[in-house]
């Protein structure tokens, strides 16, 4: 697809778009979305992340090489969303403000990222609100001091739960709508029996002027990093999509498959050689969703034992 149809086909509505993808074998000519790992190093070790699996180098992307990808795509009309997570904590990159800012000022949509909130201390927060940051994604799978520390091992439940209470007092005094704010909890075993008590809690903590929410999600396997789902008792199974609309940049350049592929098994590129406009429309990359549009996952046994492939219908 030339640019000007790749952007003419963004505008359209998802369920459109989704429709080419899968039944008129296409993909748009950049990816909607960008993945940028700030780091793969994080301060904890919660029982949900095979963080103990991590066999790749650890570190933090450089902001050169941060703002080489966002020069690359501030002209592209199909970039709709900025996520800086990968598999890590992202406010342990000491630049990330910077690079929100310099994202957001250089004319990018929207910047998002997830964070589990023990290190969002004060001045982390103000700035944060004036980073131009448009929402914030908040791990915290416990309501008491103990599910939470043996859910999300090495971190401090008064600390993270003061951190989140200060971020939205703080929105509310720079006198700011953004970031949103949306806290996540995860149903397991070992905090279900909070579940009640956690969205109350927090439902009355939240400010809905902000487009604030809570909201739950699901374990998911990291591939193989996990056991929570059977993926292959589905039948049918189809495309998570990810391949034809969002793109996976770790902190040191190379390309994942997704943020799944937290071992980036499946590397399809370095952005310090290549362009995202080169690994994107690359016959490798065309190869995989190729494999995803026929749904022939026995070709790709990362993505054929992944747990986010949908059920067929
Ligand atoms: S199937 Fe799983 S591993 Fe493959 S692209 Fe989708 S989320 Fe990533």
């Amino acid at each position: 697809m030339n640019n000007l149809a790749s952007r003419f086909f963004c505008v359209l509505p998802a369920r459109l778009r989704n429709y080419y993808y899968y039944h008129m074998g296409g993909s748009i000519a950049f990816p909607e979305v960008i993945h940028i790992e700030s780091t793969n190093i994080c301060n904890a070790s919660c029982i949900i992340c095979p963080r103990e699996k991590l066999s790749r180098k650890t570190g933090i992307m450089d902001f050169g090489l941060f703002s080489k990808i966002i020069d690359e795509c501030v002209p592209r009309k199909e970039v709709k969303e900025l996520h800086l997570n990968g598999f890590g904590e992202c406010l342990l990159d000491k630049k990330l403000i910077e690079k929100i800012r310099y994202a957001k000022e250089k004319g990018i949509r929207r910047a998002y990222f997830v964070t589990n909130a023990s290190l969002l201390n004060d001045s982390i927060a103000r700035g944060l609100v004036c980073s131009g940051l448009d929402s914030l994604k908040i791990s915290i799978y416990g309501f008491g001091k103990d599910v939470y520390e043996k859910i999300h091992k090495g971190l401090d439940f008064e600390a993270t739960t003061g951190n989140i209470l200060n971020l939205i007092k703080v929105r509310k005094e720079l006198k700011s709508s953004s970031p949103q704010i949306k806290i996540q909890f995860l149903p397991l075993s070992d905090n279900i029996e909070e579940r009640q008590k956690f969205l109350d809690f927090w439902s009355s903590k939240i400010d809905k002027r902000c487009n604030d929410r809570v909201e739950e999600f699901c374990a998911h396997n990291w591939v193989d990093g996990r056991k929570y789902n059977n993926p292959v008792a589905r039948d049918g199974r189809k495309s998570c999509g990810f391949p034809f609309f969002g793109i996976q940049i770790l902190w040191d350049g190379s390309v994942a498959l997704c943020c799944y592929d937290f071992n980036a098994k499946l590397r399809a590129g370095d952005i310090k050689k290549e362009t995202i406009s080169a690994i994107w429309n690359s016959s490798h990359y065309n190869s995989v969703r190729k494999i995803h549009r026929e749904a022939d996952f026995a070709k790709l046994p990362l993505c054929g034992q992944c747990d986010q492939l949908r059920e067929g219908g």
